[in-house]
């Protein structure tokens, strides 16, 4: 369905990665290995990574290059949660298995913080989240997540930042109040996903890159998958392809409708200037329906984004898509350089919950619906640990029925358009 290719998009981060993209060898001949993962993405690197440390032989297979989707292109914020935040979780759960699933996205925001230092990798990590409110309606939003998050989910250090105090967080007129979450955090997502390949491989995991997976079927109680140069065996099979899994699975793929979305980054600013415009360094998203986010680089850049596209492709001119929306929050910055305007896809379920499950021993990892870099992990450790005998938590997200969108996809994208219109208005009344 996507083109995918052998190079990095033009990112900021691809920029900032330069020196460190090394090229993997593709799939040769005949392999066998015990776990094969299809996608090196967040979802297939941290299975992967789990499953080397606990002895298993396992090898990667990437379509293109680490972390070349969206894990390679994200936001780069590490967001405590999911897409479709808690109620539906609980109502699909109930509160017990629920609470079990929120405490493992706290382990999720722990584990992220301590990878890299454990695997001896930099990925600029800096902690804090801060939710705004745009609208006065929608502050109320904040301080019952901020009670509900205490009383029921156990997650009580986030604090309620009013309009008077915003200065010291975001130099914008535009929100009403904030919510700060010290557990979550930011960081360069690319490099994040290039330390956990160094780590799995320095563990003894093999990844191919340049190496699409054509097809697989099950031969003789094992997996058989094929690429265009080589064939490999498995006794398990973990799918890990997000947007891009299309006819590999059709079954699966008709659960997620790939979504385009985009952000830009300035070019480097005054340091001082940086500093001014998120003095604590916290990134920032509002609780609009469509929503922006932002945060500062280590290089004083302001990367921010926030635009989707539902009919596939990507504005053609992504930059000037971008900047009255960035200029909306900052004027301060209007006419800023943008350095670099990017692109990817998310997958979105129909309720938005992710999408994670098994079939004996094919397991799959998907449906993040655009707020994935905590998930993934979350959800990682719940495949990795199935596939190592322990299938409590799996079993959690196995509850979670999201169902095919109606009418397949070429329905569901203009009626996903014409959702986020009406949601887009109701933004800004
Ligand atoms: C622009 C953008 C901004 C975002 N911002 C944020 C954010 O700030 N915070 C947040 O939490 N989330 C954010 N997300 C979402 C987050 O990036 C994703 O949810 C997460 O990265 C998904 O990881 P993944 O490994 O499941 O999928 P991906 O990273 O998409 O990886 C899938 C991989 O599978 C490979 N693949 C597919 N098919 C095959 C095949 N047949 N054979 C071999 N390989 C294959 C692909 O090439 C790809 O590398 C954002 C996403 C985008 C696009």
């Amino acid at each position: 369905m996507f083109e995918q290719s052998s190079r990095h998009v033009a990112s900021y981060y691809a920029h900032a990665c330069a020196d460190h993209l090394v090229e993997r060898d593709a799939l040769e001949g005949e392999h066998d290995t015990e776990v094969l993962i299809i996608g090196a993405g967040f979802s297939g690197l941290h299975t992967a990574l789990r499953l080397v440390k606990a002895g298993k032989r396992v090898t990667l297979l990437e379509a293109s290059r680490v972390a070349w989707a969206a894990s390679g292109r994200n936001g780069g914020q590490a967001i405590l949660g999911w897409s479709c935040d808690m109620p539906p979780l609980e109502a699909a759960l109930g509160y017990e298995r629920a609470r079990r699933l929120w405490d493992g996205m706290r382990w999720a925001a722990q584990e992220l913080r301590a990878l890299p230092s454990r695997h001896e990798f930099d990925c600029d990590y800096r902690p804090g989240h801060l939710w705004t409110s745009v609208l006065p309606r929608r502050v109320g939003l904040l301080t019952e997540w901020q009670h509900e998050a205490a009383h029921k989910w156990g997650h009580d250090g986030l604090r309620f930042i009013p309009r008077e105090q915003l200065s010291e967080w975001v130099a914008s007129d535009r929100y009403q109040a904030g919510l700060f979450d010290p557990e979550g955090g930011h960081l360069n997502p690319l490099k994040l996903a290039l330390g956990l390949a160094a780590a799995i491989e320095g563990a003894g995991g093999r990844i191919h890159e340049q190496s699409k997976a054509l097809g697989y079927r099950e031969e003789g109680g094992r997996y058989v998958v094929t690429t265009e140069h080589g064939c490999i065996r498995a006794d398990v099979l973990v799918l890990a392809c997000n947007a891009y899994l299309d006819r590999l699975d059709p079954q699966l793929s008709s659960c997620v409708l790939p979504v385009g979305t985009y952000q830009v980054a300035t070019a480097p600013l005054p340091p001082a200037q940086a500093a001014a415009l998120l003095p604590n360094n916290a990134c920032v998203t509002d609780n609009q329906f469509v929503l922006d986010y932002f945060r500062r680089t280590p290089d004083h850049r302001l990367l921010f984004g926030g635009g989707c596209t539902y009919l596939g492709g990507m504005p053609r001119d992504i930059a000037a898509a971008t900047r009255p929306f960035l200029e909306r929050v900052f004027p301060q910055l209007k006419g800023v350089e943008l350095e670099f305007a990017w692109g990817g896809h998310i997958d979105l379920t129909l309720k938005r919950t992710p999408d994670i499950g098994r079939r004996g021993d094919l397991y799959w990892l998907q449906g993040y619906s655009g707020h994935g870099v905590l998930p993934t992990l979350a959800g990682a450790r719940a495949v990795a640990d199935a596939i190592l005998g322990q299938p409590d938590e799996l079993a959690l997200y196995q509850g979670l029925v999201n169902g095919r969108f109606p009418g397949g996809k070429y329905m569901a994208a203009p009626l996903e358009a014409i959702g986020k219109a009406w949601y887009r208005l109701r933004d800004s009344l």
